[in-house]
């Protein structure tokens, strides 16, 4: 198959900055093993984003909205199922230029909420490797789904193979969610993930074994081909305490923030600082801002929060002058900078699995606030599997009043159960660090991928 050439790997992310993040610093780390390797983005996100890509290759195909991107689409649907169509006959030619350019690709590592891919793949001689970028836990859950083991919505307590029991507010919410609007569109592309998985030579999930070692036992009994952890897709130089001076993460679908964050952490104590974000994706509704606002002022601890731009009118008047001494509000940070740093004492997350990840991976405890799809199954396991941190209890639905806020952040910053926390998160994080050094439970992964899917015979 290589005929010659550096094993050349194609990196197909679904294309949203949760997706696009783990697969990308993927790339980097088989690029450090001396691959060659190429994130495929799409038109519109390349054309509307400053990339560094570093040493990891960019190419385009088309969603069938260049100009607009999903934002463009009518509907969820209805992006996802252009993007199949114009997406399947795009990448086909870019594997055909690439051959005729003199850069073959040989594997295709694709994300699995597009299962179409794997079928280019296979018409064009690829070898085809699944990318989850959700946890195994919840990747499980979906199988339970897709293999008919449960029914959709779940409104009792399940107990499934390879799982802790788990309540239905634990669960993705798409499988106990009823809402109309959003299930028909999203419920699909989770479950679908296991189409054609069989027919692929490998699944790679992104995170550590260790964490879920049960789940990735479970999944790997199941499928008829080897199942890999591969994660944390967290830099190395940010496991080994160090703040790198450049951005590490290459893709960045928001500006980051001009205003001098780092300078303000460094003027604060260790652990004294609380980190507030919910992602790239999620919207809160005004009056539920106003609660984590209030339950800020009233921690009376300094604080640096994350509300994007679309986002900023729904904070009280006045709120970020008033709390200029104590507070900063930014519209977009470099996550990992933050998280990093000695002030940073808790992280305040809505439980995305890449926010996850990188808090455990960098030892710092949670408070989850999660909103939908993953992120109550995540923050079930940052509270009841791994100990890292508390979940926000809920008044109705989804609602979190500002005294639950309070109450979460003092308990992991300076409550009870905070010595022991941060003792977990410490534990955890050191783990982190050993799956993907030499020798770990990832490292091994990593190179068992390489060994597989690179060599001469496909
Ligand atoms: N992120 C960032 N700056 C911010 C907020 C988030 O760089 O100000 C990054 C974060 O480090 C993570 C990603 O955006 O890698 C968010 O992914 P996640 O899976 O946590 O949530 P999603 O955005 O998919 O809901």
């Amino acid at each position: 198959m290589l005929n010659g050439n550096k094993c050349h790997i194609l990196l197909l992310p679904c294309p949203a900055q949760g997706h696009i993040n783990p697969i990308l610093q993927f790339g980097k780390r088989l690029a450090s093993h001396n691959l060659l390797t190429t994130l495929v983005n799409t038109r519109f996100l390349s054309n509307s984003t400053k990339s560094e890509p570093g040493p990891v290759n960019i190419e385009c195909i088309s969603d069938g909205f260049d100009s607009g991107g999903m934002n463009a689409a009518p509907s969820r649907r209805a992006y996802f199922d252009r993007l199949e169509s114009v997406g399947s006959e795009t990448l086909f030619g870019l594997i055909e230029s690439l051959r005729s350019r003199g850069r073959p690709a040989h594997v295709l590592v694709y994300d699995p909420f597009l299962p179409w891919a794997m079928n280019v793949a296979e018409r064009s001689g690829l070898r085809s490797v699944a990318f989850f970028t959700q946890p195994c836990a919840v990747d499980t859950i979906y199988r339970h789904v897709w293999e008919g083991r449960i029914k959709v919505p779940v409104t009792e307590p399940v107990r499934l193979p390879g799982l802790p029991p788990l309540e239905p507010s634990d669960l993705p919410s798409f499988v106990t969610d009823s809402d109309p609007v959003i299930n028909p569109d999203l419920l699909p592309l989770l479950v679908n993930q296991h189409k054609n998985l069989d027919k692929a030579d490998m699944v790679l999930i992104n995170s550590i074994y260790e964490l879920e070692h049960e789940e990735f036992d479970w999944m790997e009994s199941r499928l008829p081909l080897p199942v890999k952890s591969i994660g944390p897709t967290v830099p190395s130089t940010y496991l080994d305490n160090r703040i790198p001076s450049d951005s590490h993460y290459g893709f960045n679908l928001y500006t980051p923030d001009t205003t001098p964050y780092l300078d303000w952490l460094d003027s604060k104590a260790p652990n004294s600082v609380i980190y507030v974000s919910f992602g790239s994706l999620s919207s809160l509704s005004p009056d539920q801002t106003n609660e984590i606002a209030s339950g800020l002022i009233a921690t009376n601890k300094s604080f640096i929060w994350v509300v994007r731009t679309s986002e900023l009118a729904k904070l009280p008047a006045n709120f970020t002058q008033e709390n200029a001494s104590r507070g900063l509000v930014v519209t977009w940070c470099d996550q990992l900078d933050v998280l990093a740093h000695v002030a940073t004492g808790c992280f305040v997350t809505h439980c995305g699995w890449n926010s996850t990840m990188e808090g455990i991976a960098l030892g710092v405890p949670m408070v989850g606030v999660p909103q939908w799809s993953d992120q109550p199954m995540n923050a079930k396991y940052v509270e009841d599997v791994w100990k890292v941190g508390v979940r926000a209890k809920t008044y109705g639905k989804d609602f979190v009043r500002g005294e639950e806020f309070k109450r979460c952040v003092e308990e992991v910053m300076d409550g009870e159960r905070s010595g022991k926390i941060r003792e977990n998160a410490a534990r955890w994080c050191k783990l982190a660090k050993d799956s993907v050094s030499e020798g770990g439970s990832s490292d091994k992964c990593i190179k068992e991928f390489i060994h597989q899917c690179c060599n001469d015979s496909k």
